[in-house]
C-alpha cells in the first residue's frame, strides 16, 4: 500500500473513545438508551468536521451520518455504507482506563484495578499470536469497550485516510454511527432513505480476517399464565397457582435444546426471565435457529408444551405470543453474493486469509439486510468481547482499516 494507515492515529482514537462510558440500558425507553452515548456521538460529530467529511448530521435519535464524496467520475458505482455502534455491552461498566502493552512480551498480564483478572498465553486464546505486537486491555472492573469502539476507530481513521488521499479512486461512501446495538435496537430507527446506500458493512466482528454473513434467525416468545387467586386458608379445590404452572412449563421444555447444551449450527429455546406471583406469571424466552424451518419447529415445541398444560389445568388462562426479532442475513445475501465476495477479496488484498462462520447471534446488519440493505459484518480486531478480559491488537485494527480501504476501491473498480 502506497500510503500506510496511521496506526498511532488509530490507537489514539480508540483510547479516546473507550474512556467515555457509553453502556446501553435495555430498561430505558429512550433512544439512545443512555446519555453517555451522546458524548461519543457529539465527539465524533466534531471530529468528522475536523477531518473534512461532508453532509454531517446527528439526528434526534442519536444516528450520526456523514459522507465521503466520490473521488472518481465513473458512473454507476454503488454507494457503500460503513457502520459502527457507539454503545457498549450491558454486563459491565464502560469508561475504561485503557492500558497499551507495546511490543507484548508474552508474560502474564494482571489488570491493576482487579488483580483477579489475568491474561496468560495458556488461558487467553490468540494472545500467543500477538507476541511482539501492541495490545490494549482495560485496567479491570470495566469493559474495554473494543466492541465496538475498535469499529468506530477503524471507520474514523479510514475515513480520514481517504479524505487525505483523494488520489485513491472510490465512489460515495456513507458513514453511520448508531446507538444501542447491544440491546438489539441498533438500527430500528435508521431511515434507509436518509442513509441512501446500496450496500453496507458493519465493523463489529471479532478477531482478524473474519467476514460474517450468516447469523441466527431469532424470535422472542412470551407466555402469560393467569391463575385463580384465593386466600390460601380456604384455597382447596379453588386456587390455581400460576407460579407452579410456570414451573411445570419450564420443566417440560426440552432441556437438550438450550444454549448451554448446543453449539455449531444447532439452535435453542432459552427462557431468559420469569416474573409474577401465584395469581399471574410471565415467562420470556428467546428462540434461535439458523434455518426458518428449525425456528418454526422451536415455536411448535413451545406451543405443544402449552397445549398439554391447557389440558392438565383448564382453569388457568395461557396466552402465548411470538415476536419476530431478526432473520439470518444469508437468505438475502445468497441471492447476490457480491458484498461478501468483494469483502473476501479486500481481506486478501490486506494480506490475510478470509474466514467466515455462522455466528450464534445477530448483528445490526441482520436488521438492515432484511430491510433491503445487504450488510455483512467485518472484523475489527475485538477479542473476548463482553468480558473484563476484553482486549484488542492494534495491528489487527490496522488490518481492518486496510480491508476497508481495499473494499472502497473494489466497489469502484468492479462497477
Ligand atoms: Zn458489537
Amino acid at each position: 500500500m502506497s500510503h500506510p494507515i496511521d496506526a498511532e492515529e488509530l490507537l489514539a482514537r480508540f483510547c479516546r473513545y473507550v474512556r467515555l462510558d457509553t453502556r446501553s440500558d435495555p430498561h430505558s425507553p429512550s433512544c439512545p438508551s443512555t446519555p453517555g452515548q451522546w458524548d461519543l456521538l457529539r465527539l465524533l460529530e466534531q471530529e468528522l468536521k475536523e477531518i473534512g467529511a461532508a453532509d454531517i448530521r446527528l439526528n434526534a435519535d442519536g444516528y450520526l451520518l456523514a459522507t465521503l464524496p466520490a473521488t472518481a467520475a465513473k458512473a454507476g458505482v454503488p454507494r457503500v455504507a460503513w457502520f459502527a455502534h457507539v454503545d457498549t455491552a450491558t454486563e459491565l461498566p464502560g469508561g475504561a482506563k485503557p492500558i497499551v502493552h507495546r511490543k507484548y512480551d508474552g508474560k502474564p498480564i494482571t489488570l491493576p484495578d482487579d488483580p483477579g483478572q489475568q491474561f496468560t498465553l495458556e488461558t487467553i486464546p490468540h494472545l500467543r499470536e500477538k507476541i511482539g505486537q501492541d495490545i490494549v486491555t482495560a485496567s479491570g472492573r470495566t469493559l474495554l469497550g473494543a466492541d465496538d469502539k475498535a469499529g468506530v476507530a477503524v471507520v474514523m481513521t479510514t475515513a480520514h485516510h481517504l479524505l487525505r488521499h483523494p488520489e485513491i479512486p472510490h465512489g460515495v461512501i456513507r458513514l453511520g454511527f448508531n446507538p444501542d446495538e447491544e440491546i438489539a435496537r441498533g438500527m430500528t430507527r435508521l431511515d434507509l432513505k436518509d442513509l441512501g446506500a446500496d450496500v453496507g458493512y458493519t465493523l463489529d466482528g471479532e478477531g482478524l480476517a473474519t467476514i460474517d454473513y450468516e447469523t441466527f434467525s431469532a424470535d422472542a416468545a412470551l407466555l402469560e399464565i393467569q391463575g385463580v387467586s384465593i386466600h390460601p386458608g380456604w384455597a382447596k379445590g379453588v386456587m390455581v397457582n400460576a407460579v407452579r404452572l410456570a414451573g411445570s412449563f419450564l420443566s417440560a421444555l426440552p432441556a437438550e435444546i438450550s444454549p448451554e447444551r448446543t453449539a455449531g449450527r444447532d439452535g435453542f429455546i432459552h427462557p431468559v426471565e420469569i416474573t409474577g406471583n401465584a395469581d399471574r406469571c410471565a415467562v420470556r424466552m428467546i428462540l434461535r435457529d439458523f434455518e426458518l424451518a428449525g425456528l418454526a419447529a422451536k415455536r411448535a415445541a413451545v406451543e405443544q408444551v402449552v397445549a398439554s398444560l391447557r389440558i392438565v389445568e383448564p382453569r388457568a388462562v395461557f396466552t402465548l405470543t411470538f415476536t419476530e426479532q431478526y432473520r439470518n442475513m444469508r437468505y438475502w445475501l445468497e441471492k447476490d453474493m457480491r458484498p461478501v465476495e468483494f469483502a473476501r477479496e479486500a481481506v486478501q488484498r490486506a494480506g490475510l486469509t478470509p474466514m467466515s462462520s455462522a455466528i450464534r447471534g445477530g448483528t445490526d446488519g441482520s436488521n438492515l439486510t432484511a430491510r433491503g440493505l445487504p450488510c455483512p459484518n467485518l472484523f475489527c480486531g475485538t477479542r473476548e468481547a463482553h468480558s473484563p478480559r476484553e482486549w484488542v491488537c492494534v495491528q489487527d485494527m490496522v488490518k481492518s482499516a486496510e480491508t476497508l480501504l481495499h473494499l472502497a476501491q473494489l466497489w469502484h473498480e468492479k462497477a
